[in-house]
């Protein structure tokens, strides 16, 4: 390790292979990004599915710089509370899936799921029914990188080589409601949730087949089982609605969310908790569910997630999502049949091209940076896209047509 340019950690890039950084980003704003000698990018991704309404956000830089200046961060265990965590619990209660949520916040949305995995089980528990511990999770699903996240995620490896970390975890194909029954048939009384992406999104971005999700909940509440709608990706918009919960018409007892709460700016995660299990953990009482981050309900990074939800309603990003959404679509639809697309899919703003040959992968994802776009490979050798709410119609079909020259050069 010669120089402070390999200093820096990459998460899943192949470390061995190339040392150091291939892209130094200085700038952004809007769906646009700059490097570090000023070459301009289209952020088709919204980075990790984060910054939906855009960069360099001057109010919610100055929203967080304000709070920031007063008080950055405080605890709220001891019953302490902030302004900006109040006001934000209130607001998401308002939008949430869910009649008359409780908010637990939490730091991201690994934190988010494994605050949701220990509220399902712990729920039981309280109620005596200590039989009640099977999760029931998807193939390609992906959940994060805390303990449970992993033992949770469908996706091939995420939990190999770590032992088992969570017992009683039990995986269902993704859109198979005849799997799941037949778990169901088998385990029900054993099972204390079911978690899901509404719409599989890391894993390769598949939609749910039509009327999955309400079958889904149906089998729930046969069996009076928890649902949980893990909605990091789908949370605050990017389908058009608040939440997929909302488009795909279920009730979930648990949401959990991170990324889109602030658009990025700052981290930050929150639980939206059904009265039913915020009923049984909170009449438990003291030291019945003992859990918390030092940073939940950080006072900054909420003041951020309360400006970022003025901008998505000011602007109404919602509707500008659902007028890009059969934009997406028919660009996406497309591409089928050129040689080197094996699928496509899409919902929302958010899509995926499936490649044929999946060594080209990563070929795709370099020529499309020499041309000034940024995308990554998903598992299972699709190409993400999901750009920010505000890119305009322009900037879409010009990112589609450079798509379509580049997988059409793949396929000669
Ligand atoms: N759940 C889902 C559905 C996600 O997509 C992600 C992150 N991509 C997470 C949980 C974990 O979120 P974080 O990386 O903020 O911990």
């Amino acid at each position: 390790m010669a120089d402070k340019a390999q200093r820096l950690w990459h998460p899943f890039a192949d470390m061995s292979r190339i040392p150091g950084h291939e892209l130094v980003l200085a700038r952004g704003e809007g769906c646009w990004l700059w490097d570090d000698v000023g070459r301009r990018y289209l952020d088709v991704t919204a980075g990790l599915w984060f910054a939906n309404v855009g960069h360099g956000r001057a109010e919610i830089a100055d929203a967080a710089a304000a709070q920031l200046r007063s008080l950055a961060a405080y605890s709220i265990f001891d019953r302490y509370a902030n302004e900006p965590a109040l006001a934000l619990a209130d607001r998401l209660a308002a939008i949430a899936p869910i009649e008359d949520a409780a908010v637990f916040f939490t730091s991201g949305g690994s934190d988010s799921v494994d605050t949701a995995a220990k509220m399902a089980r712990r729920y039981w528990q309280l109620r005596g029914h200590t039989e009640r511990t099977v999760i029931v999770a998807r193939t390609n699903a992906y959940h994060g990188m805390h303990g449970f996240g992993t033992a949770l995620a469908g996706i091939p490896g995420n939990a190999a080589g770590w032992g088992q970390i969570m017992p009683d975890v039990l995986h269902v194909p993704h859109d198979d409601h005849t799997a799941l029954a037949a778990v169901f048939a088998q385990h029900g009384t054993k099972i204390a949730a079911v978690i899901g992406e509404p719409v599989i999104a890391a894993g390769g971005v598949y939609p749910p087949v039509e009327g999955y999700w309400k079958q889904v909940r149906a089998l729930c509440d046969e069996y009076d089982t928890l649902l949980i709608a893990d909605e990091v990706v789908t949370g605050y918009g990017r389908l058009g609605s608040w939440f997929a919960s909302d488009l795909f018409e279920i009730r979930p007892d648990l949401v959990t969310t991170a990324k889109g709460l602030t658009s990025g700016y700052l981290p930050l995660g929150a639980v939206l908790v059904g009265p039913r299990v915020r009923d049984e953990l909170w009449s438990a009482g003291a030291g019945m569910f003992r859990h918390g981050y030092t940073y939940s309900g950080h006072a900054a990074a909420c003041a951020a997630a309360l400006s970022n939800l003025d901008i998505l309603e000011h602007e109404d990003l919602a509707a500008q999502v659902r007028r890009l959404t059969p934009v997406l679509a028919a660009e996406l639809d497309s591409l089928r049949g050129l040689p080197a697309v094996r699928e496509v899919r899409h919902v929302g703003l958010l899509g995926a091209v499936q490649l044929a040959q999946p060594e080209q992968t990563d070929t795709l994802v370099a020529r499309l940076r020499e041309r000034g776009m940024l995308l990554r490979g998903l598992v299972g050798h699709s190409i993400q896209i999901s750009p920010p709410f505000v890119i305009t119609e322009t900037e879409l079909r010009k990112f589609a047509a450079v798509l379509a020259e580049e997988l059409t050069e793949l396929g000669r």
